[in-house]
Parts: C-alpha cells; sequence; structure tokens
C-alpha cells in the first residue's frame, strides 16, 4: 500500500484533511498526488555515549515535503512518542502553515524518539550534535532549516549551530532559527508563538464583540507556546483560570498570576502545587465554561468524545493538530465555537523565524518592536483574508485555512511542472 511507512493515526488525520480540502478545491490528479506525498523522509541511528558509560541508539527523522516554493522550514521535537508517520503529518502542516502565511518555505519536521526529561544536559548535547552531524549533508540555509519544537529550545539550535558551522568551517547563523540572540537569534522569537495566539485570540473575541478586558481563559500546555501564550494573555488583561501540564492542572476563578507561576515552574518542574491555585482534574479543565480555551501541548486531545461537551467560545489551537477529524465535525456541527485553527492560530512561530532568517542573511538585527509589530502586520492579513475566504466560500475556518494553505502550493507545482 502507498504511504505504508507513514501508516499512524497523526498521518492519517493529516492526510485526511488533505484529501478533503483537495475534494473541495477540486485539484486535478497530478498535482494532488505532489501536494500529497513528503519528497524525503530521512530516518537516521544516533549511537550517543550516555554518562553512565553505556551506548544507546535513539532514532531521529527529519521529513521534507517539498520543495517547491523554497527551503524546507519546520521544528525538531524530543519526545517519546516521536514516530516517522507523526513527524510526517506534522511537516505536512508545515507546509499549509508557511504557505498561508505567504513565507518562502515548505514543510519540514524532525523528531528524535527520546524522553528529554531523563537526559542529562551533556546527553541531549551529544545526542543533538549526533544528529546535526548525521543530517548535515541533507540541510542548508536554502534546503533545511530547523527551529525548536515540543521538548527542545534555543540551546539545542545553537549546538545545531555550532555542528553545522564545524563543519562547514564558517559561522553560517542562518541554518537554524530560534537560537539564542547572541548567536544571532531574533528578538521577539522566544515569545513569537504565544504572542501570536495570544493576539488572534483578541482578534476573535472582537469579532464575537466580547471584551479582551477579563475574558476568561483555559490553557492546556505550559511549554513555550503555552507559557508565553499565559503571560502574553495576562499583559492583555485576560483572565487565565485553568492550566494544565504533565504534572496536573491548577484553577484560579480570579485568575492566575502568570510572572509567579512561571518562578513556581522554573523551581519545581510543574505547575502542580502552585500557591492559591486549587488542583483540579486536566481532562475536566478542558468542559469548563469559558471564552477562550488553548490546546497548546501535543496532536489529537479534542476528540469525539470531549467535544460535544467543551463550554469555550473561542478554541485557540497553539498546538499542531490538536483537534482530530471526528471531533473538528461536531464543532463545526454546533456552530457555536469560533475555531481559530492550528495553522494560523501557532504560525507566529515560524513567521518570526521566518523574520530570523532574513536578519541573518543580511546580517540585520531588529528590534523586538519592529518584530513584533511586522508579526502582527502578518498575522491580521492572514486572519481577515481567512474570514473572507470563508464568507465568501460558506465553509469554516478548518477548511478555509487549509484550503488557502493548499491552493498556493498546488499552483506553484502547477506552474514549475513535472521534471523530467
Ligand atoms: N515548531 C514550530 C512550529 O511548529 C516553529 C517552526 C519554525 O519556527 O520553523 O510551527
Amino acid at each position: 500500500m502507498k504511504g505504508q511507512l507513514l501508516n499512524d493515526p497523526v498521518f492519517g488525520m493529516a492526510a485526511g484533511q488533505f484529501d478533503r480540502v483537495a475534494d473541495f478545491l477540486n485539484l486535478d490528479q497530478s498535482v494532488r498526488e505532489r501536494c500529497k506525498w513528503p519528497k524525503r523522509i530521512l530516518t537516521f541511528s544516533l549511537p550517543v555515549h550516555m554518562d553512565d558509560g553505556r551506548t544507546e541508539v535513539f532514532f531521529g527523522y527529519r521529513v521534507q515535503h517539498h520543495l517547491s516554493r523554497g527551503p524546507v522550514k519546520g521544528g525538531l521535537r524530543f519526545h517519546p512518542k516521536v514516530n516517522v508517520g507523526e513527524v510526517a503529518a506534522l511537516a505536512m502542516w508545515m507546509n499549509w502553515k508557511c504557505s498561508l502565511m505567504g513565507l518562502p518555505y515548505g514543510g519540514g519536521k524532525g523528531g528524535i524518539t527520546c524522553d528529554p526529561n531523563k537526559l542529562s544536559m551533556t546527553e541531549q548535547e551529544r545526542l543533538t550534535r549526533r544528529f546535526a552531524q548525521e543530517i548535515t549533508p541533507f540541510i542548508g540555509p536554502e534546503i533545511d532549516v530547523m527551529a525548536p519544537d515540543v521538548g527542545t529550545n534555543a540551546q539545542h539550535m545553537a549546538w545545531i549551530l555550532d555542528t553545522y558551522s564545524t563543519h562547514t568551517g564558517r559561522f553560517v547563523p542562518e541554518i537554524v532559527t530560534g537560537k539564542p540572540i547572541e548567536l544571532q537569534g531574533s528578538e521577539g522569537r522566544i515569545q513569537a508563538t504565544g504572542h501570536g495566539v495570544s493576539f488572534l485570540a483578541t482578534r476573535a473575541l472582537n469579532k464575537l464583540g466580547l471584551p479582551v478586558q477579563g475574558a476568561t481563559v483555559i490553557v492546556q500546555g505550559y511549554g513555550n507556546v503555552g507559557s508565553y501564550a499565559v503571560e502574553t494573555m495576562s499583559a492583555y488583561g485576560m483572565k487565565v483560570q485553568g492550566i494544565s501540564d504533565i504534572t496536573g492542572a491548577i484553577w484560579n476563578e480570579n485568575g492566575l498570576d502568570a510572572e509567579k507561576l512561571r518562578a513556581h515552574v522554573a523551581q519545581t518542574g510543574g505547575v502542580a502545587g502552585f500557591e492559591s491555585a486549587e488542583s483540579i482534574d486536566p481532562d475536566e479543565m478542558l468542559l469548563r465554561e469559558c471564552d477562550v480555551l488553548v490546546p497548546a501541548a501535543l496532536e489529537r486531545v479534542i476528540t469525539e468524545s470531549n467535544a460535544p461537551n467543551l463550554r469555550c467560545k473561542i478554541l485557540a489551537e497553539a498546538a499542531n493538530g490538536p483537534t482530530t477529524q471526528p471531533a473538528d465535525a461536531i464543532i463545526e456541527e454546533r456552530g457555536d465555537i469560533f475555531l481559530i485553527p492550528d495553522i494560523l492560530c501557532n504560525a507566529g512561530g515560524v513567521t518570526v523565524s521566518y523574520f530570523e532568517w532574513v536578519q541573518n542573511l543580511q546580517r540585520f538585527h531588529w528590534t523586538k518592536t519592529e518584530v513584533l509589530t511586522k508579526l502582527e502586520t502578518k498575522l491580521e492579513k492572514a486572519f481577515e483574508n481567512l474570514l473572507g475566504f470563508c464568507d465568501r466560500h460558506k465553509c469554516g475556518t478548518r477548511l478555509g485555512a487549509l484550503a488557502t494553505g493548499i491552493k498556493n502550493v498546488a499552483r506553484v507545482k502547477k506552474t514549475r511542472g513535472l521534471f523530467p
């Protein structure tokens, strides 16, 4: 069976979404096939010296979905559940995201199956450098540019930059984005995804005629995206009442203190046990009444079992692929939830990555205000375009966003033609 290598529920979901949109757009057979399947699927075995003297072999993947509109762009994730099908799905979503935002990139994603919480920093460094070394022949600033994702951060990007630069014999900051500022990372990149989620949430509140001040929020996930979304929304005057992560879920009816929570998590490793908050059930938290519900963790958490019982007005998908297709159908049928689809909602990250890459290529350094203003302009435009599209075609925002992204890629494929 074609694509058997990618036999995985997350890939099935991304492919299912694609098929639905390809039917909607009436894509011709040739373009449809070329848009759907990834160009390159790379698998690496990564032997690493562990601190206790053993050698452990990890598996790492990089999927470069297509290079038709520019280099491949997307994150590298460290997580115990990473597999090639999931990575391929995430790469496909990166395509539509970059295309929707008008960024000159194809989509890519990488992952290493590991639990970063169980690896020391020196083990993580050896693993990251080994991966960077193995993948060096297949990447480059005009081929494939990685960035942080779940379980990785600026330090991992610094190690990739250093390994790649050492191999090529010159300093190549444009090989990764989301790197530390002192290595020519961009101002505003660290909070970019959370900032974009928060900005779009305020735009959705406006559309619904609801005030931003005092709007109630629930956030699932407190990694880079979730934590900066909490901080930015709190700064906007919104009230974040519930937050969960792998350690548990916390609730305060009057709003959780974003600054104190960051300090607590830095000290204890998770949100559990935070002062002046009650501990609640993380699954039940998703069903509580709120203005904005923000899934900011992993895929497939809004399912057909909880979708009928959601009590949010806005679903802001900060994670990639948080809503399954059956849940999507339920939400569409209900018609009472404003969905900000993932490929728009979390596009702040890759958009500022693009700004970082452009600054690197030009050896420029923009201010944080410049970066965040440019980001908001791009998001605003994409948001308004999407609502216009949905209005004209009488469709939901999921279909509208994917259709816009896929349509641009299909047009490029068609115009370039098929070689040989
Ligand atoms: N990992 C992020 C995402 O899923 C950012 C990718 C990037 O900046 O290239 O969109």
